[in-house]
């Protein structure tokens, strides 16, 4: 049952092939069989999603179901469920019980998916690793001494481990395509403002955003329909139409143009650019053109983030200060006291990392010389990517430098790690769709092939991964012993 595509699936629960309450127990079983070694969740909603499954199997029953219903998936506990813990994989929030559901949460709910749990995460979507959780780190699926990526590494390994058949994820400069190629599955990072931010916590406002992680590309459209679209309650959610994201899937794609930046590629390990080289093969069998382009500022796009993320997280995490919700320390002498012990105590190392830079580029005297000139500079990267999608529909690129690296291989060398994104970082500042897909294997350890989209284009980027998905097979391979 746990190789089943959604459609599948979908279909198995209309034709009565099994029930809803069936599956979800059967993914239930699953997770407890084997999410102690992988610790992919931190939240497992037991009871709620059978009850939900019931309720999907009444809509079935009646024939009002819709493609999502009954269908099980696993929020990133960074969105907000209501009744349940929404930690975001930190002390501070340990204590957090939501009050109100995500608007993503509620349209899932609505399409009629049944919630199994919350995913482990980077504290506060800080991190490439998934070892910055205050729930400790997740493994990768594929080989247990490695890391599954991160920020959203719980999502990405229990798909890829066949947990649950979707999970969400959100991406402020890799965080959904990176852990996606490191555990072998379909990440996709819509434009900005695609998905509403309502009841996501906030990391960076003007990089964060939400998107599907599945097994396959036509996963991924099935669950971006119920996400998507504008939301009075963020004014950054744009107010565009959604498309028949599946329908799409198979439009024609034959003249089409495929760009390569050559900034790319100058320094990719061999069985890499050997990976690539035959994704170029099988989009050229397809009809497509291939042609080399340039995006000649690629190299300011991890300095430029590492200024305008901090940045924008100091303000952010401003609001965790012990007084209204998350951790208070323990008898503070004043409200200074207060404030700097319960902070103190209750961020790690990476996110107070971040504050501090973030304090910094902001500060009076600093401001012009860091957050300005990286805002003018956030601009040209943007102005690269119009030059291209002048020439191309479409740009195809790595995910990642490597494979998986090793648990604690980074975890002391913050630089080095903030370099595992360097090929998704661009996407976010210039707020494009970019989706990454299994395309082959170093050893035993997947890599990921990224596309990425002009504003909006998300329909025909789904189509460029579901149609190289229907010539390949790298996105069924599934780690075995789970
Ligand atoms: N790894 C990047 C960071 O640490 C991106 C995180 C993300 O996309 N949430 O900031």
């Amino acid at each position: 049952m746990h190789n089943k595509t959604i459609a599948e699936l979908s279909r198995g629960l209309k034709e009565g092939k099994f029930s809803a309450v069936e599956l979800t127990q059967h993914y239930l079983n699953r997770i407890k069989k084997h999410d102690q070694q992988l610790n992919s969740f931190v939240t497992i909603c037991e009871d709620s999603a059978l009850l939900g499954a019931k309720a999907a199997d009444k809509a079935l029953a009646a024939k009002t179901a819709g493609p999502l219903t009954g269908i099980p998936i696993a929020h990133k506990d960074i969105f907000c469920t209501q009744g349940v813990k929404t930690a975001c994989g930190s002390k501070m929030l340990d204590n957090f019980i939501s009050p109100y559901n995500a608007t993503l949460v509620e349209k899932l709910n609505s399409a009629g998916t049944v919630m199994l749990g919350k995913t482990n995460m980077d504290e506060f979507a800080m991190g490439s690793s998934n070892e910055t959780s205050f729930y400790g780190a997740v493994k990768n699926p594929w080989d247990m001494e490695r890391v599954p990526g991160g920020s959203s590494g719980g999502s990405a390994a229990c798909v890829a481990a066949r947990l649950v058949p979707c999970a969400t994820g959100t991406d402020t400069g890799g965080s959904i395509r990176q852990p996606a190629a490191f555990c072998g599955i379909t990440g996709l990072k819509p434009t900005y403002g695609r998905v509403s931010r309502f009841g996501m916590i906030a990391f960076a406002s003007s990089l964060d955003q939400a998107g599907p992680m599945t097994v396959t590309a036509e996963d991924a459209a099935y669950v971006l329909q119920a996400m998507a679209g504008h939301d009075p309650k963020d004014s950054t959610s744009a107010n565009v139409p959604v498309p028949d994201y599946v329908k799409g899937l198979n439009q024609s794609l034959k003249g089409k143009t495929i760009g390569l930046p050559k900034e790319y590629f100058s320094e990719l390990p061999k069985e890499m650019m050997g990976a690539i080289e035959e994704v170029i093969a099988v989009y050229e069998s397809m009809g497509i053109k291939v042609k080399e382009i340039t995006l000649p500022d690629t190299h300011l796009s991890v300095p430029t983030y590492y200024i305008v993320a901090p940045a924008e997280c100091s303000s952010n995490l401003s609001r965790f200060d012990g007084v209204r919700y998350g951790y208070r320390c323990a008898d503070p002498q004043d409200l200074q006291d207060l404030y700097c012990r319960s902070r103190g105590e209750a961020f790690g190392e990476e996110v107070k990392r971040r504050i501090m830079v973030g304090t910094y580029v902001l500060s009076a005297g600093y401001y012009d010389a860091y957050y300005l000139k990286a805002q003018q500079v956030r601009h040209k990267i943007a102005e690269n990517f119009k030059q291209a999608f002048s020439e191309v529909d479409c740009i195809l690129a790595p995910t990642t430098p490597t494979s998986a690296f090793k648990i604690g291989e980074k975890v002391d060398d913050p630089v080095s790690m903030y370099l595992s994104d360097i090929y998704t970082i661009a996407v976010n500042l210039a707020g494009l769709p970019g989706i990454s897909l299994p395309m082959g294997f170093s050893g035993k350890l997947p890599l990921g092939l990224q596309l990425i989209g002009n504003h909006f284009a998300e329909e025909s980027l789904l189509a460029f991964a579901h149609q190289y998905q229907q010539q390949t097979q790298w996105h069924s391979k599934a780690p075995v012993n789970i």
